[in-house]
């Protein structure tokens, strides 16, 4: 499965967790972070898991199904 990762913008608290875990795919934009990128699925995963807000949404790339949370 290949995962895309999307920032949930009101539910992003701008911890920059992801952003430490996968600064290849994840930077802060002001106040929020943004998706500047992608990689390995079992990245996107952690940093999701990181998320104090759960604010990183996974989707499986073919089917756009959410997959995390
Ligand atoms: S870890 Fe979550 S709350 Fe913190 S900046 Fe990233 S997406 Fe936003």
């Amino acid at each position: 499965m290949t995962l895309l990762p999307s920032i949930n913008l009101g539910d992003c608290a701008g911890h920059g967790d992801c952003v430490d875990i996968a600064p290849e795919v994840f930077t802060m934009d002001g106040d929020v972070a943004a998706v500047i990128g992608s990689g390995p699925d079992d990245l996107l995963l952690q940093a999701a898991e990181a998320c104090p807000s759960v604010a990183i949404v996974l989707s499986d790339a073919q089917t756009g199904e959410q997959v995390y949370p």
